[in-house]
């Protein structure tokens, strides 16, 4: 018997209620609009279901493959054998604890808490108002903007570890350097994170992410699909400006092209396969090598 017509019936008993998908595209669950057929997705609406899941699929040896909402990644074209499981616009809740803490499950859009600490007149993740992802990727990629990062306000995470433990990491624990923590070695699921934020004036807050927003309009391309910064940033410099100087910005494979507005991110123009980022990717990191002497990492995560 197909894998997930077993795991459908073992989670109609755990959970009935559960959104389960067959024959869904990546593309859908992506911000690059890529990507093939998921073997089967599933949309947690809160930490029992997410539970159930992890469960049946630790019993049944299944694959799992967590998402956000999907802004960091790049899926393959011949889709995924697994159980995508994605709380993009699920497990949202945002609770106030004390000591100006916010604690938020891994589903909560980085807007949406922003906007809440402003709302509450906490100062702190003014950077992370306009990243796209939500706080499970932006724990996993320690996501940071115009001098901000997650290590700077993630005081502690509770996670489910691949054993099936339930442990709660310290900000020590969770070992945040520039775009990496431990969870990308860990392999657990994050399930939900604090952040310690500082008292601050709720206007001055709300002008800040509204300067952070107005720079970020004007500098990136996000008329089109894309995952944000294509590679890391370099110790030598900024990707952007040695991409330039390779004389690669606008340059297109397929569907994919490097942003002739900002030459940090590749855009899917249309069409754009995984296969065409991809080719653009390795072109871009041979040209850069070659002119200014520095191999660029991909930020971009390969699913
Ligand atoms: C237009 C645009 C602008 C961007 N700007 C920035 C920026 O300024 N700064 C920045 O740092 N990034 C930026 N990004 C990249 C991206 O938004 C961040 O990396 C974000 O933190 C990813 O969050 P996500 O929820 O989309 O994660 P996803 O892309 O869904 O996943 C990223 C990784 O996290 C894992 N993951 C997700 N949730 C969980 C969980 N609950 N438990 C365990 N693992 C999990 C996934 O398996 C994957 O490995 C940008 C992206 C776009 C498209």
């Amino acid at each position: 018997m197909n894998w997930t017509t077993d795991f459908i019936h073992e989670i109609g008993s755990r959970a009935p209620a559960l959104p389960l998908l067959q024959g869904q595209r990546l593309s859908a669950l992506t911000s690059f609009r890529i990507g093939g057929e998921a073997a089967l997705v599933a949309l947690p609406q809160n930490a029992r279901e997410l539970d159930a899941l992890l469960r049946a699929a630790q019993q049944k040896e299944v694959r799992v493959v967590m998402l956000g909402a999907g802004t960091n990644v790049l899926a393959p074209d011949a889709g995924l054998d697994a159980l995508v499981i994605s709380t993009r616009e699920r497990m949202t809740e945002i609770s106030v604890q004390p000591g100006h803490c916010l604690q938020a499950l891994c589903g909560v859009s980085l807007a949406a808490l922003a906007a809440r600490a402003q709302e509450l007149g906490l100062t702190g993740l003014e950077f992370a108002h306009g990243i796209p992802g939500t706080v499970g990727g932006a724990l996993m990629m320690n996501a940071g903007a115009y001098g901000g990062e997650i290590a700077d306000v993630a005081v502690c995470a509770k996670v489910r570890m691949p054993d099936g433990m339930i442990r709660t990491l310290s900000r020590d624990e969770m070992e945040f350097s520039y775009r990496r923590s431990v969870f990308q070695t860990l392999g657990g699921v994050i399930l939900e994170a604090t952040f310690a934020l500082r008292p601050g004036d709720s206007a001055e807050i709300l002008r800040t992410m509204q300067q952070l927003r107005a720079k970020r309009i004007a500098s990136q391309p996000l008329e089109y699909p894309s995952a944000g910064s294509t590679f890391k940033r370099p110790e030598s410099g900024y990707a952007a400006q040695m991409i330039e100087r390779a004389g690669l910005k606008g340059a297109a494979i397929g569907g994919a092209q490097v942003s002739p507005k900002h030459a940090g991110f590749i855009i899917n123009r249309g069409g754009a396969t995984a296969a065409d980022v991809r080719a653009l990717m390795a072109l871009v990191q041979m040209r850069v090598e070659s002119t200014c002497g520095c191999r660029l990492e991909p930020e971009v995560l390969f699913l």
